[in-house]
Order: C-alpha cells, then structure tokens, then sequence
C-alpha cells in the first residue's frame, strides 16, 4: 500500500496525464502552490535538507537499492509509469535564468508553456528522475526569476566546466555560454552549451 503522502491526484490535461513533483531536493521550496504534486523526498522536505544518504535524482536505476533515496526512487519508478508526462520543479541557487531541462531533445517541447527562458538537453544524466518517465522536463526556478515570452533556444550541453564567479545568466563567453553555474547537482561545475535550435517554439509548431 502507498503512504497517505503518496496520494497523488491526477491532472488531466488535454491530452497528456501529467504529474508534477516537487522535493525531489528537500531543500528546494517550489516557487508558488502546486496543487496535487507529489512530494518526491519527503524525510528530506521535513528536515529541509538537500537529500538525507544519496541525491535523490541521482538515485534511480541502482542494481541494488541501499539508500533511503535509492528505496524511495523504486517507489517513485512505479508510479512514473503511470504518467504521459512528468513535471519535475526544482529551485536553484545558481546563478541562472529560469530554464526547462530535459533528457531526450522531442521533451524540449513541453517546457514552453512554462515561461522558460531556454530548455538545456542534459543527454547523459544517468540516475535522474526525468530520464525515468515517458516525458518528462525538470523545471530549474532561480530565487529571482521573471516569465519568458518570445523565441526559446534548446540547448545541449557540451562539456561541464568549473564554475567561475563572473558568470551570470547567459552572458556569453567565448568558449559558450555558461549555465547553472555553482548549481548543487553539478559539484561546483556549470554547463557549457550549445545551441541546437534557436527557437523551439517555432520548431515544433510544424
Ligand atoms: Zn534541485
């Protein structure tokens, strides 16, 4: 049986079932009320740390499960598989713009709606939560955010790099454009990225 925190609502859009979760990172508050998320880590929501013995999103897929993470990562793979899409929200201390993250290019699509900035392809996360689900996008909430309309660019990740303090935002850079920088996940490394599609709005329109 599933604990009563497990209680999950579904939420019916259109034509997608869709689960949002929050607390993949216990410390991570969601920006606004989320209604009917599924709170991922919830030992470590109450204790208001970051994970309790292993990262939670990289917890996932582990021949043999030890940690609380890597237990509740099994639980949580069940109920994946019961969803069209999955909504991960994050909220990052990184010095970013509000962006999408995805595992798999075609799941760019589903982060527009969101107000999202730009959509970085992250292809070899291995262990993270989104890479389970049939689709799935991480949504990385900075403290400091505003809602992006116009062109959204799809990035991929071309190599991690350590993160250097006079990186902020998009600013370009001559190697790229740094991303995340200082972001938890990354142990004190940021994205360098590419861009793969200069406006996915429009791209996947057609
Ligand atoms: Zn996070």
């Amino acid at each position: 049986m599933r604990p009563t925190v497990w209680k999950i609502v579904q939420q019916q859009s259109e034509y997608m079932k869709t689960l949002y979760i929050t607390y993949t990172h216990g410390d991570e508050h969601p920006p606004y009320e989320i209604p009917n998320a599924l709170v991922a880590n919830p030992l470590a929501k109450e204790r208001n740390v970051r994970y309790i013995e292993t990262d939670l999103n990289r917890s996932f897929g582990v021949m043999t499960p030890i940690s609380y993470e890597e237990k509740r990562a099994v639980e949580l793979d069940e109920v994946l598989t019961d969803y069209d899409l999955v909504v991960d929200i994050h909220r990052t201390t990184a010095q970013t713009k509000f962006c999408g993250i995805v595992t798999k290019s075609d799941d760019a699509v589903y982060a527009l709606p969101y107000g999202v900035s730009a959509v970085v392809l992250v292809e070899n996360i291995q262990n993270s939560l989104i890479s389970r689900a049939k689709h799935g996008i991480a949504l990385e909430y900075p403290y400091t955010y505003s809602l992006h309309t116009g062109s959204i660019p799809l990035y991929r990740v071309k190599e991690f790099v350590t993160a250097e303090p006079h990186w902020i935002d998009f600013e370009e850079t001559e190697q790229g454009i740094p991303y995340l920088v200082n972001e938890k996940a990354y142990h004190g490394k940021c994205f360098l990225l590419e861009k793969i599609h200069p406006n996915i709005n429009s791209n996947f329109k057609e």
